[in-house]
């Protein structure tokens, strides 16, 4: 039998012609209706013609993971019972029933300014690894205007430990991502601006829970208003006459701009303490990593002053009046897309 080319297939039949069709036919498209599936050739028309539509309304597109980048949440059941209070709270503290079993939501600090102010520059999507249900509820309660049917779950993607763009509809090149998680985008890292790791909630696991760090958001306003900043700034640029029209150009360009001219040695650092790396986090920033510590140097990179293991490379910074800062300084200034202050940052005694 020939089988058609035709571009939509709902629950394995042809829209147009109504004929069987292979259940691997295109791509699944679950989140715009349940059995739709999409060819290649359908799916980059969609892309297209988005993207302009989107162009002609000076609209980019933004798309947001959940979890511990716009809310932190815990089964009810799993709440410490020292945090059981937490759950008679009101302050952007919800608790919603998903599958039978009780959540208890907490939203970042002013996730509904951001989500507002964004609104009028990126169409919003929301990316989870979260099931189909709990994707929805949590659509909901942060407005779910804002997203209609553009909510991906773990439901709609092949791969569950990846996501990636190709159910995005519209070109890359307008796509930007916030979310906490560097690896589960391989393939787009480009487009990512890495989050801060929002937690309200004690961690499950035994493990002790972090200490309170320098950008706790248990209090004060957080992280989002200075990604809203960026965000601006790049939607400013891209449809500023002259200026590239590729976010991820836009992105690297910011970006590099904030540690110029920073010359940076490292002194026994744990590389793989912070995604995505912390010299390539230093290098994104614009500054440039060196392996020789001569006068060019202008900071010296070090967790803690032990002489055994930073041999006198600390003890040459102090000579030569070098900065002596603590990772963390790149690391925040990277989180926050802003140089922090290095005295903030002081490398341990
Ligand atoms: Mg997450
Ligand atoms: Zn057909």
């Amino acid at each position: 039998m020939e089988v058609c080319r035709h571009p939509k297939v709902l629950k394995r039949l042809c829209m147009n012609c109504g004929q069987m069709m292979d259940s691997k036919y295109g791509v699944a498209f679950d989140y715009l209706g349940r059995g739709l599936r999409l060819s290649y050739e359908e799916i980059a028309r969609l892309k297209d013609t988005n993207s302009s539509k989107l162009l002609a309304e000076k609209k980019l597109q933004l798309v947001l993971d959940l979890d511990n980048t716009l809310l932190h949440s815990k089964l009810l059941k799993d709440l410490k019972p020292k945090e059981k209070y937490l759950k008679n709270q009101t302050d952007d503290m919800f608790m919603i029933e998903i599958g039978g079993k009780l959540v208890t939501i907490k939203l970042r600090p002013l996730v509904r300014n951001f989500l507002k102010e964004v609104s009028s520059m990126f169409e919003m999507y929301i990316y989870t690894m979260g099931s189909r249900d709990y994707a929805k509820h949590m659509a909901h309660l942060l407005g779910k205007d804002y997203f209609e049917k553009r909510v991906i779950s773990r439901d709609d993607s092949i791969n569950k430990e990846k996501k990636s763009l190709d159910l995005v509809l519209g070109h890359e090149s307008g796509v930007i991502i916030l979310d906490d998680n560097y690896k589960v985008w391989p393939d787009h890292h480009k487009n990512l601006i890495l989050m801060k790791i929002f937690t309200y909630f004690s961690r499950s696991s035994k493990r002790k829970s972090r200490k309170k760090d320098k950008l706790s958001e248990s209090d004060g306003n957080g992280v989002l208003p200075y990604i809203l900043t960026v965000l601006r700034e790049i939607h400013g640029m891209f449809f500023s006459p002259n200026m590239s029209r590729d976010v991820r150009m836009l992105l690297r360009e910011i970006r590099g701009r904030i540690l110029k001219g920073c010359i940076v040695f490292f002194v026994d650092v744990d590389e793989n303490k912070y995604q995505p790396g912390i010299s390539n986090q230093a290098e994104e920033l614009g500054a440039e990593c060196t392996t020789i510590l001569d006068s060019s140097v202008t900071h010296v990179v070090v967790t803690a002053r032990t002489k055994e293991i930073t041999g006198d490379s600390v003890l040459w910074a102090q000579l030569e009046k070098k900065i002596l800062v603590h990772p963390w300084w790149i690391y925040i200034t990277y989180l926050l897309w802003h140089r922090q202050p290095e005295d903030k940052f002081p490398t341990l005694n």
